[in-house]
Formats: structure tokens, sequence, C-alpha cells
């Protein structure tokens, strides 16, 4: 099943640039050589689910220390890209956080990223359909920086073909819920399609007034209670799930636990997916066979087979790409043997 996994197209709609560094490429770039075993001993197994968010947000820290110059941003891109593409990925949702890396703006580090997929795309070789683009985030623990990032994307949006729409990350423990509120209001006002992270701590009075807010998905759904559900199957709300980050972070102590993948009353689609890839040491041919494993254990392969296609599939109608390029990949996916 895994080969299967492996070779059949994929959909990734959750997975943070910085967080899917290759390990020996933040081993190389960071002044400590021994930062991955070092954020292994402080992600370490016997922590609460907020002290584990807390650390996954310290390794972060710690892979910005390593990722501080424009040029690494490129090459940090391409690996990404390249990662994806080898276990054959047709859709890559990429979202990052701005940065202002030496003295340059935060247009200078998006330009960047896309300068990156732009040479990516033209020295590719496969024939095969791949279509990566970007979410730019709004971090809860920048806010102040919000309105650029939302303006910034906006503006390139109009002339660029990678950059699709914004999302909400960064600590949950983080962030001024009426800011945000605002700020999401605002993408709203401008048509700008958004993705949110909801209820990764408990706080059922936020998360309500997050899904509110009404975004096209929701990130991790952990702590959404029955009203919440409610209002995701009204207001059809469909959920990126990413069981490894999960489990590391304490946020589930196993799979069958999970809120929504396990909820039968949820009525919305589910994306599984990668989250940080690196910092996980996941991959999403590993995410979707998880899945299998858990959800879908009981049927015979030849069915599994086809839930893994219809997973693609949905992710393909849930992406931010444009309907002419869904029709094409659809019909990719339609055309495939199982
Ligand atoms: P970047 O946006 O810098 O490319 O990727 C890393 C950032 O993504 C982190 O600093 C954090 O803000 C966000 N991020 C990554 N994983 C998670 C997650 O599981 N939950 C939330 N809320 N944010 C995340």
């Amino acid at each position: 099943m895994k080969e299967f996994i492996k070779s059949f197209p994929k959909v990734e709609l959750h997975t943070h640039l910085n967080g899917c560094i290759r390990e020996e490429t933040l081993n190389k770039w960071h002044k400590n050589k021994e930062v991955t075993k070092y954020i292994d001993s402080f992600m370490s197994p016997e922590t609460n689910s907020k002290e584990a968010m807390e650390n996954c947000f310290k390794s972060f820290d710690l892979i910005y220390e390593a990722t501080t110059t424009l040029e690494r941003i490129k090459q940090l891109t391409k690996e990404v890209l390249e990662d994806y593409d080898n276990e054959n990925c047709i859709i890559l949702e990429i979202r990052t956080s701005p940065r202002k890396l030496e003295g340059h703006s935060i247009l200078d580090y998006y330009n960047s990223v896309i300068e990156s997929f732009k040479e990516y795309l033209s020295s590719r070789n496969k024939k095969t359909p791949f279509y990566p683009y970007l979410l730019f985030s709004i971090n809860r623990s920048k806010l102040e920086i919000g309105k650029e990032t939302i303006d910034v994307a906006n503006e390139l949006r109009k002339n660029n073909n990678f950059v699709k729409g914004i999302e909400l990350s960064g600590n949950p423990y983080r962030g001024d819920i009426n800011k945000i509120i605002e700020l999401m209001n605002y993408a709203k006002s401008i048509n700008i399609p958004f993705t949110m992270h909801i209820a990764e701590k408990i706080d059922d009075d936020e998360m309500i007034k997050l899904i509110e807010c009404k975004p096209l998905r929701m990130g991790h759904g952990i702590y959404v209670n029955e009203k919440g559900v409610e209002l995701m199957n009204k207001y059809n709300i469909d959920c990126e799930i990413c069981l490894t980050s999960n489990i590391v972070s304490r946020s589930i102590d196993k799979c069958d636990n999970h809120p929504i993948a396990s909820n039968k009353k949820y009525k919305g689609k589910l994306f599984f997916c990668c989250d940080d890839k690196g910092l996980f040491r996941t991959c999403l041919t590993n995410e979707l066979f998880i899945a299998i494993n858990n959800y879908y254990k009981d049927l015979d392969e030849s069915k599994q087979k086809n839930i893994i296609k219809k997973l693609c599939l949905d992710g393909i109608n849930a992406s931010f790409l444009e309907d002419n390029i869904k029709k094409e990949l659809i019909e990719y996916v339609e055309s495939y043997k199982l």
C-alpha cells in the first residue's frame, strides 16, 4: 500500500515552508552542528500539550537561526519543491509567514520564494503535472504586520500565478482575538481566499469566534466541540489534518482520538497533510499511509486505493487553483490506473 500511495498523485494542502527544512540542510546552516539532536531533546515525550506546543515554537525559532538570508530561503524552497515532487505530489500549497531578512522587506522575502518556484519549474524535466502555490501567513505573534502581509499578497496575486491566498497560523497562545478577527474580515472584504488554524488549544469562545470568520478550510481543529462541528457543517468548512504533527505536539495521543477525523457527525472533507515535514520527520506518503491504517483499516485493498484516489480528487477541488487547472488535474487522476 505504501508503494501505491507513493506513486499515486497526491495533494498537499497544509505545509509550512520553514518547517519543511531538511535535517541535513538545518545542520549545515545552523551554527550549532548538533541542532537537530538538540531539538529532539526538548521535543520530549514527557511534556504536556501546552509545553509540547511551546517546544514546537522554540524549534521554529532555531530553524529561523539557520534560514537567515534570501539566498537560503531560495535554496530551502527549491528543496521543499523537490521533495514533494519526488513523491508525486501534484498540488503543493505552501504557506509561509513574512520575514524581514538582511534589511530586506516582506515583499523581497516573498519574491525570493516565488523566484525559486519559477526556477524550479523551468528546470523541471518530469512530464507529470505539478502545481505549487503560496499562501501568505498571518502569524499570531506578529499581528502588527498582518495587514501589510495581506496587502502584499493581494498586490502580488494580481500579476502572479503563484500567490493564491492567506492563512492564520503561529503560536495559538499568542495574539489578540479581536485583532485576528479584524484581519480576517479585511481579507474577506478584498475577496482573498483564506484558511485558518483553529482550536489548537482549549478555548471554546475563541474557537467559535474563529469559525464565525468562515474560512474555506480549517487547520487541525483539535479542540473543536460539538457546537463547533455543527458550525463547520453549516459553513461547509473542510479540515486539514496533520496526524504526525498532532501526535508529536501531544494534541492527540492516538489517531482514533482525532476529534474531526474520527467524528461521525462531521460532514466536511478531510485532507491529510504534513504540517512541517522536516521538523516532524514525515512526508505526504507517510501521512496518507497512517490515515489508511487508522480510519480505513477495515476496507480491502482495492477500496483503500479508491480512498486514496478520492482524497486526491477532494484535495484538487478544495485547492485554491483555477477551475481549468482543476479540470486538467481531475482528468489526469481519473485516467490513472488503480
Ligand atoms: P514559516 O511560516 O516560517 O515558513 O514556517 C514556520 C511557521 O509556521 C512557524 O513559525 C509557525 O508560525 C507556523 N506553524 C508551523 N506549524 C504550525 C502548527 O502546527 N500550528 C501553528 N499554529 N503554526 C504553525
